[in-house]
């Protein structure tokens, strides 16, 4: 299957889901996520009509990014050091995963030498495993609020991965609660942050994602193949 077929399965399963869900399909944005896939995939997605993209590592993107002319837009949605946020400044137009603060102070400070702010989602680690990345549950509130008090970054969501399940039905309870989670920190009414972004499901589990309320999914296999480490 071409990665044109696949985006259009792609594309009528988030439909299906959406209108199962009694949501509008053009609230759920797909984020085609192309780590280690070669530009050549990009650019064919691209002429299949995506591009918005995800990457998880920043040297890959910039490499990448360059090699793409088309004009497409990228997401990052990896786990993220500070010393590498001045690659992504004015490359990104979304970052999913800030879970400190040490973090924000440093994307703040790139985009602010820019001019410019960056929109950020919150990652949270709902099942608090140790090899994820996001704050706990708990220390959200206080997370967005000291984030939110930066001059150059704008809270727009959460994102979350939960633990893995063989049944995607067994990750919608987490994609549930950072629903929840969401609607709490929208309640504290926390001045230039917004809750207009719910970033989570991935190829195997984007239809619960979905019924839960995400609107974006990041998935990468499903529209590229299985991934080639070499
Ligand atoms: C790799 C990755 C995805 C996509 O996973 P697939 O199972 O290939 O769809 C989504 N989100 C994050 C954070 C990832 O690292």
């Amino acid at each position: 299957m071409s990665i044109a077929d696949n985006l259009k399965i792609i594309h009528d399963r988030i439909a299906a889901a959406a209108l199962k869900a009694g949501r509008d399909p053009a609230t759920v944005r797909l984020v085609a996520v192309s780590k280690i896939q070669p530009a050549e995939a990009v650019v064919e997605a691209v002429r299949a009509g995506q591009f918005l993209f995800g990457e998880n590592y920043v040297q890959e993107l910039a490499t990448k990014a360059a090699e793409v002319k088309e004009p497409v837009e990228w997401h990052f949605i990896g786990a993220l050091q500070s010393n590498k946020v001045k690659y992504l400044a004015g490359l990104v137009t979304l970052i999913h995963s800030v879970d400190r603060l040490s973090l924000a102070e440093e994307i703040d400070r790139q985009w602010g030498k820019l001019g410019k702010s960056c929109d950020v989602l919150i990652q949270v680690n709902i099942a608090e495993e140790e090899t994820k990345s996001g704050t706990t549950s708990a220390g959200l509130l206080s997370l967005v609020r000291s984030v939110a008090a930066l001059p150059h970054l704008r809270v727009r969501g959460l994102m979350t991965m939960p633990p893995f399940f063989d049944d995607p039905e067994g990750a919608r309870p987490y994609f549930r609660e950072l629903h929840r989670l969401a609607g709490e920190i929208a309640a504290a009414g926390i001045p230039g942050v917004t809750m207009a972004e719910l970033s989570m499901g991935m190829s195997g589990d984007f239809e619960a994602a979905i019924a839960e309320g995400a609107t974006l999914v990041r998935v990468g296999t499903a529209v590229f193949g299985e991934r080639q480490y070499r």
